[in-house]
């Protein structure tokens, strides 16, 4: 039977990987709003160049604009048939509430929300670690290279970077912003809710997702 799952979690808590490892394993739809976003705004299409004017203008892109662009996705994908997880959505309550209303239209209930909970310092320690190739996005940590900055999966040399956005002070800021923001949806979901310890490795999550979620 298909699954409808929504993943909450801040910036590093791994929900992105686990959403790609399952999008393959159980050929799941992955509407990720961040996705959606850059590539509605690269394929210059209504919503994407709505959306630019906020982006450039350093403004949020309003709850409207956001849900147009999942119910757009939710209709003209496989993602009933399927099944999806949706990550980065909802965010408030608004998109939440409008979530409800696109799932009773196409006569669909969600099947359960996971959020990847993490602590303060796990978050900072995994983010500040972090290290991407400037040249294919691959992303490691620290712990597992040290000071090499060569990245073996492109063979890029000297490309291994750290990001200007990835320094303790804005991963806590943007930490709290996001449990601000999830407090409300965290209620709100409450009947629904699976919470998951996201220190745990990531074939542990894996796992105990397949086994007690999909
Ligand atoms: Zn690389």
């Amino acid at each position: 039977m298909s699954k409808y799952v929504i993943f909450l979690g801040a910036a590093g808590s791994g929900k992105g990987t686990q959403a790609q490892v399952l999008k393959t394993q159980l050929d799941l739809i992955h509407l990720s709003t961040g996705d959606l976003l850059r590539q509605a705004m690269k394929d210059k299409s209504d919503l994407g160049l709505k959306a630019q004017s906020f982006v450039d203008s350093g403004n949020l892109v309003p709850d409207d604009l956001i849900i147009e662009l999942v119910k757009t996705q939710l209709l003209s994908s496989n993602a009933l048939e399927h099944g999806f997880i949706l990550d980065g959505f909802p965010r408030t309550l608004a998109q939440a509430e409008a979530l409800d209303v696109m799932l009773s239209d196409l006569s669909i209930s969600l099947s359960a929300v996971v959020l990847f909970d993490l602590t303060l310092e796990d978050t900072v320690d995994r983010i500040v670690g972090r290290r991407v190739c400037s040249h294919c996005q691959f992303v490691y940590h620290i712990n597992s290279i040290g000071d090499s900055t060569d990245c073996s999966n492109c063979g890029s040399k000297d490309s291994l970077v750290h990001r200007p956005d990835d320094t303790k002070e804005k991963v806590m800021h943007r930490y709290d912003v996001f449990k601000s923001q999830t407090e409300p949806l965290i209620n709100y979901y409450k009947h629904h809710l699976y919470t998951l310890d996201a220190a745990q490795s990531p074939n542990s999550i894996t796992t105990e997702l397949s086994a007690n979620v999909f």
